[in-house]
């Protein structure tokens, strides 16, 4: 089973990948997850994530080109974060023909805007992965971390302009995949105003085995 997700920046796409990827035992790609490890060693990258911008086709493409050849894909896999743009649309459809596998379908967590900017001032996360949300999913004790007690932080990117930036981002290159994906018939809406357990059951609802 090959999937793809997409939604806007604070849908819960990350921590809905997680679960789905351990349910159904595929592989999870995130480009996101790749470019924070990347923006360590790499100053256009970190200024690119710093700003809310997104990274070049080209170099996603040939990132994203790299993993599927590394790892098994027949397996199964999600990918998230990916594709953003209609041209990494394209290419991804290149190199699927190319290693003859099909997507069975397109997860779109809808939110809206407004409350997508109100779970994203509010997110925070741990150096060690696990994420919160002051307002919905406070920790037990503020500001630090449930699982391993270090201090919670703000990712750079979730700081108010950069939201704005990454949410205008979304709305004029992503958005349009939307159309695309639901003209091929493979767009799976999922309502991501829910709460995360009932975002979960609605994508196990429509994922076929
Ligand atoms: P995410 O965690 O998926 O919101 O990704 C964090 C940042 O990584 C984005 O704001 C972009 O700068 C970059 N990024 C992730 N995936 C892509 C992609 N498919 N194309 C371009 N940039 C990306």
């Amino acid at each position: 089973m090959n999937y793809i997700l997409i939604g806007p920046p604070g849908a819960g796409k990350g921590t809905q990948a997680k679960k789905i990827v351990e349910k159904f035992e595929i592989i999870h790609l995130s480009t996101g997850d790749m470019f924070r490890e990347a923006k360590k060693s790499d100053k256009v990258i970190s200024r690119l994530l710093a700003s809310g911008e997104l990274v070049p086709d080209v170099i996603v493409v040939n990132i994203v080109k790299n993993c599927l050849l590394k790892y098994d894909v027949k397996k199964g896999f999600l990918l998230d974060g990916f594709p953003r743009t209609l041209n990494q649309t394209q290419e991804l459809d290149i190199m699927l023909e190319k290693e003859n596998v099909k997507i069975d379908g397109v997860l779109f967590i809808d939110l809206k805007l407004e409350e997508a900017i109100k779970r994203i001032s509010s997110r925070r996360t741990c150096s060690c992965g696990a994420s919160y949300n002051v307002e919905f999913f406070p920790p037990k004790q503020a500001g630090k971390c449930d699982v391993c007690n270090k201090d919670l932080i703000q990712r750079d990117d979730d700081k108010e302009e950069i939201v704005k930036n990454r949410l205008t981002v979304y709305e004029n290159q992503t958005k349009p995949l939307i159309e695309y994906y639901k003209n091929k018939g493979l767009l799976i809406e999922i309502d991501g105003s829910k709460s995360e357990s009932e975002v979960f059951k609605q994508i196990c609802k429509s994922i076929k085995k």
